[in-house]
């Protein structure tokens, strides 16, 4: 089985990644999927909770930058414009291009790099390919589309194994 296809952590949800803990790893740059990893399909702005752990982020010296495959520019721009965090939009996940773009602007080396994500096929496939560290969550949510939870059964060997694997943060 693929190395590549493989979280180096999962998690329930972006709120099990405490961030001192991050920062103690080494930790600078946090590149984070929007779709159903920081909010459901749709939800146009960030909402308490995510913007109380992004706080909490930069206090301890991580920046959260989002790195959206979405193809309506719109969508990315508004929301991280919202939570006052730098984007990218059609990222173009897995392809790494976007990842090293990221790092780039901020001046991190993807030792200082992770990305968290809900998707194998691209947040974690493009992450491993770029060389950061790879967080895995579960979709905020399935329902709304019979293509989630096709992709979803497809992740799901690459998913409990990376479970199984998982390191503490
Ligand atoms: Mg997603």
């Amino acid at each position: 089985m693929g190395a590549s296809l493989l979280a180096r952590w999962t998690g329930r949800s972006i709120y099990d990644i405490e961030p001192g803990a991050l920062a103690r790893k080494g930790v600078r740059l946090l590149l984070a999927d929007l779709d159903n990893t920081l909010v459901p399909y749709g939800v146009p702005e960030p909402d308490q909770a995510l913007r109380t752990w992004t706080e909490a982020l930069s206090g301890e010296g991580i920046t959260l930058f989002i790195l959206s495959n979405n193809r309506h520019p719109q969508r990315p721009r508004r929301f991280s414009e919202a939570l006052g965090v730098p984007y990218i939009g059609h990222a173009g996940k897995p392809k790494t291009g976007s990842f090293y773009q990221a790092m780039e602007r901020m001046g991190c080396t993807p030792e200082q790099t992770a990305i968290v994500g809900d998707q194998i096929f691209t947040d974690i496939l493009g992450g491993n390919s770029a060389g950061v560290t790879t967080l895995l969550v579960e979709p905020i949510r399935l329902a709304g589309n019979p293509g989630r939870y096709l992709r979803y059964a497809a992740e799901w060997p690459f998913r409990a194994l990376s479970q199984k694997r998982s390191v503490t943060l």
